[in-house]
This record gives structure tokens, C-alpha cells and sequence, in this order.
């Protein structure tokens, strides 16, 4: 008898307690339970929904999302039924796959799997269109393209997966390509129309032969943004999770997983996210994990480590003379393009800046918090590279050092004597003003004294090649740059005191001959004594 009287007490609290639904919440909310997969649609049930189902479908939505399971539609539920997601269902029963060959589905942790992989683990990938410039102003092409690298390098860190990015055809998305990616707005040929800013942020679909599987769709109505803490649409976040669907993950109810069908805001740095174990458990459920590999003699650029990035705040107060430097003044001893981000050093501070030209700090940090192994002494460097095999190699003075990410090897430093370098006259150079690999070509250059050298670095051991020293004027440019990277895509930037050159795909042309300022257009400094429009790299 205590029994029944419970139950009636909690059937009356639904009706009696709790914030006045309107009718118009309460069939919204049941709407949403049945398109997440948590309540049988009406017309396959040929049939009303009862309250008891219902009732059970809000208990099931609540576990799920790790909330009080009260089963009543309550404030902190139509909150999060409020909340930006993923269009995908939570539940999707095996027969909903679209034609779907389903094997055995797993649910050993939280993870869920769809129940069909990838049978290969070289996967190809493409970037269809970008966001409207409209109304994602500060995501350029450059930036969303390096977002979606680094959110599947998240996924081959821990799989033997290896994702190629190819170069899309002009006629759309095209069904040789494994993963298509697409921005979006509204009905868009797949029947699961986008809903403007809000609501349902994007998908994707699970592996398969299909020509739509693997493919991410992304609404094209948000205000997508990287790196901005109020933002509600973090493009990395929501890529992370999205190609995990692409893989052959579901939504996971693990309170850490990425795979989690809410929009909570931005994960971090795409440069050192890491995967919950929930998520690294259940996509080498389905890919195995990564096999251990050889970094020498050569690793494509994919597979190698990304640098930790740190918050400045976390960084001790600079106490050198130099405190107070300013990135607007020119002058640096030596920058670097390494994992797609351009570092420059000046004493001992250096600057990241992003490949899509957006500033990481506007603070310096200082060289040895970061770069470990340098000997302290070492207040300066000349010269940095990221070598072909994604070493990063360092000069100062007469010696030279090779890191492994951001850790000296041992063995260092060595004697700058060492690469066999001879001026015309026939001297030993006691420094190098820059090094730079050439993406034209892939050999390493290395300048000294109105001179440079190339090498060759694609075998074990680096060669220096004949017929060098040559002058540096061959270049166009000042004849004692003080350091000069190289783009993947084909341009090369000399920089000299408080300008730069730029290089186009291996040609000196009319644009060489006309500097431009680095405190404008790679520092983010408000000049006024720039007088051209800033260009940045794309
Ligand atoms: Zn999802
Ligand atoms: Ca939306
Ligand atoms: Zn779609």
C-alpha cells in the first residue's frame, strides 16, 4: 500500500511541482526526446506518446547527461535541452544506420560505438567551403584549415590512423574523398536541416561506402570563433567530436569525453588538447592503438608532436633588463616556422604567432621556460629551423643544438664547424645569420655574412651541396637577413630589422622589392607609420 501511494505522490509532484510547463515546452521537449533518440517517434508508434514513457525518456535524457534523474521536464533538463549540440541522436537503434551493415555494437565503457570503421587507416580529408566571412569574421580559410588538421591529428595521436588533406575538386564535395567537410545553412540534402544560430551545431556521418560517410556538416549559421572563451560555437571543439562521429563513434555519457552531445564551451589550445580515456578507449576499440614509430630519418609533419602551448599567466614575471619587451620594435634574433605556428625570438623572449597570422599572446615567455636543454648562459640565438624531419634545430654563436619538440637531445651543443661551411675567402663563419628550408624545393639554406650554403637533409646525413657559398644579393634581398622561414605553401619571408619580404612560391618578384612592416602585420601592433593594408600569409 506505501507502495502505490509513492508512485502516486511522484506522478501527482510531475503534474503539481516543479516550473508551470507551458503546453507549448512540454510538446517542444517532447520533440526533442524523440529526435535525440530518447522517445520513439509518434507515428512509428502509430500512437500516442504516454506520460509514462515520457516520463522515462526525460529519466533516460538526465542519466545520460549525468543531471538529477527527477523524470520531470525541470529547469536544469529545459536548460540543457537549450543548449548548443550535435544533431545526431544519443540512441540511435542499429536499423537507423543508414544502410547500415551494422556489426556487434559495444557500450564497455561509456563510449558507444555505431558499429561500422573504416576498413583502412590512410584517410583522406577535405575542406569544401568556409565559413561566411560574414558572419565568422575571424576565421580565415588559413585558420579553419589548420583547426581541422589539428582536430584529427587528436584522433591519429592515438591510432595508427593517418588523415591526408586533398585539395577539393571544384564540383563539391567529391565521393573519392573519405571525409568531405562542409559549412552549411539550413536544408541542405540530407535531412538534417541546420537551425541558424543556436540549437544544432553540426554532424557528420558514420563510415562507410556511402559517398555522404565520413562527411562533417557544420551550421553555417553560428558565429563560429577559435580560441575565445565566451564564444558558443568553438569550431575546434565541436571538429574534435564531430570527426569522431566520422570514425565511428556515438555520443558518449562520460562527463569528460568529447564525445559528449553538448556544446560545454571551448576545450583549449588545439595545440595541446588531449582525449579523454573514455574517448582514446573507445576509438582504439575500433582502430587499434598506435604503433610506436621511428621520428628519424623523416616523419611527415602529421605525425609529429605539437608543442605545448602555454597560458602567459603561468609564466614567472620576466626579471631580465629586457622586461619590458616590446614585440612592436623589430629587430629579432631569429624566427622559426615550427608546426605550422611562426615563432620569433629576440633575446631571451619569443612571440608565437599563428599560421593564420592571429597573435597567441601579446606577453613574451621566455625562451628557457619553454625550450629545455639550452645552457643558461645562452641569453640569445641567431637562427632556428624546424628541420624536414621535424627536429627543430637552434644556433647561437659558434655551436648548435637539436630538439625533439621542446627538449634538447643529448649530445648538444656541437660545433657550428660541423656543417663544413667555408666563406669564398675561405674562412670558418663563427655564426649564421638564418637558416630556412625552402618548401620549393626541400633543401635547408643557411646564410652567414652576405653568403649562403644549401644542404640537403632528405637522406641520413646531411650534405652540403657543390658550388656553394653564392651571395645573398641572387635573393633581392638584404644581404644579412636576420632569420627567413619558409610557408608549406610555396612563399618565403625575409626579415630584417622592423621589415619583411615576401617571397612568392620560389620567384623574386615585384612584391620582393618592397618591404612591409612586422610590427603591422605579424606583431598585431597599432602603427600608424604603416601605410600599407596588412597582408598576412595564408
Ligand atoms: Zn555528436
Ligand atoms: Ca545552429
Ligand atoms: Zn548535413
Amino acid at each position: 500500500m506505501a507502495a502505490v501511494f509513492t508512485i502516486c505522490a511522484a506522478l501527482l509532484c510531475v503534474v503539481s511541482a516543479g516550473p508551470v510547463l507551458l503546453p507549448d515546452q512540454y510538446a517542444r521537449g517532447v520533440d526533442w526526446l524523440v529526435r535525440y533518440g530518447y522517445l520513439p517517434s509518434p507515428e512509428s508508434l502509430g500512437r500516442l506518446q504516454t506520460k509514462e514513457s515520457i516520463e522515462e525518456s526525460v529519466r533516460k535524457m538526465q542519466r545520460f547527461a549525468g543531471i538529477e534523474e527527477t523524470g520531470k521536464l525541470d529547469h536544469p533538463t529545459l536548460e540543457l535541452m537549450a543548449k548548443p549540440r550535435c544533431s545526431l541522436p544519443d540512441f540511435i537503434s542499429s536499423k537507423n544506420l543508414y544502410k547500415g551493415k551494422t556489426r556487434d555494437r559495444g557500450n564497455l565503457g561509456r563510449y558507444t560505438l555505431t558499429g561500422l570503421s573504416w576498413d583502412k587507416t590512410d584517410i583522406t580529408w577535405s575542406m569544401h567551403n568556409f565559413p561566411s566571412p560574414s558572419i565568422s569574421p575571424n576565421l580565415k580559410p588559413g585558420l579553419v584549415r589548420l583547426i581541422m588538421t589539428y582536430a584529427l591529428k587528436v584522433w591519429s595521436d592515438v591510432t595508427p590512423l593517418r588523415f591526408q588533406r586533398i585539395n577539393p575538386s571544384s564540383y563539391g564535395p567529391s565521393p573519392q574523398i573519405d571525409i568531405n567537410i562542409t559549412f552549411a545553412s539550413g536544408y541542405h540534402e540530407d535531412g538534417y536541416a541546420f537551425d541558424g544560430k543556436g540549437g544544432t551545431l553540426a554532424h557528420a556521418f558514420f563510415p562507410g561506402k556511402e559517398d555522404i560517410a565520413g562527411d562533417a556538416h557544420f551550421d553555417d549559421g553560428e558565429s563560429w570563433t577559435y580560441g575565445d572563451w565566451s564564444s558558443n560555437s568553438d569550431l575546434f571543439t565541436v571538429a574534435v567530436h564531430e570527426f569522431g562521429h566520422a570514425l565511428g563513434l556515438l555520443h558518449s555519457s562520460s562527463k569528460d569525453s568529447i564525445m559528449k552531445p553538448y556544446y560545454y564551451g571551448p576545450v583549449g589550445d588545439m595545440h595541446s588538447y588531449k582525449l579523454s580515456p573514455d574517448d582514446i578507449m573507445g576509438i582504439q576499440t575500433l582502430y587499434g592503438k598506435r604503433e610506436d614509430f621511428n621520428p628519424f630519418p623523416s616523419v611527415p609533419a602529421h605525425t609529429t608532436t605539437n608543442l605545448p602551448h602555454f597560458p602567459t599567466s603561468l609564466l614567472p614575471h620576466p626579471t631580465h633588463p629586457q622586461a619590458s619587451a616590446d614585440r612592436c620594435q623589430g629587430g629579432f634574433d631569429a624566427i622559426a616556422n615550427i608546426r605550422q605556428e611562426v615563432f620569433f625570438f629576440r633575446g631571451p623572449h619569443f612571440w608565437r604567432v599563428l599560421h593564420s597570422g592571429s597573435l597567441m599572446s601579446m606577453t613574451p615567455a621566455l625562451i628557457h621556460n619553454f625550450w629545455i636543454g639550452l645552457p643558461p648562459e645562452i641569453d640569445r640565438v641567431d637562427a632556428v629551423y624546424e628541420r624536414r624531419d621535424g627536429y627543430i634545430v637552434f644556433f647561437s654563436g659558434n655551436q648548435y643544438w637539436v630538439f625533439k619538440n621542446t627538449v634538447c637531445l643529448p649530445g648538444y651543443p656541437r660545433p657550428l664547424a660541423e656543417w663544413g661551411l667555408h666563406t669564398s675567402l675561405g674562412e670558418v663563419p663563427e655564426r649564421v645569420d638564418a637558416v630556412f628550408v625552402w618548401p620549393h624545393n626541400g633543401k635547408t639554406y643557411l646564410f652567414s655574412g652576405g653568403e649562403y650554403w644549401r644542404f640537403d637533409e632528405t637522406g641520413k646525413e646531411r650534405k652540403l651541396e657543390d658550388g656553394y657559398p653564392k651571395l645573398t644579393s641572387v635573393w633581392g634581398i638584404p644581404s644579412h637577413p636576420d632569420d627567413i622561414i619558409g610557408f608549406l605553401d610555396g612563399e618565403t619571408y625575409f626579415f630584417k630589422g622592423t621589415n619583411y619580404w615576401t617571397l612568392k612560391r620560389g620567384a623574386l618578384d615585384q612584391e620582393s622589392a618592397s618591404p612591409k612592416s612586422i610590427a603591422a602585420d605579424w606583431m598585431k601592433c597599432d602603427i600608424l607609420i604603416s601605410p600599407h593594408t596588412p597582408e598576412m600569409p595564408k
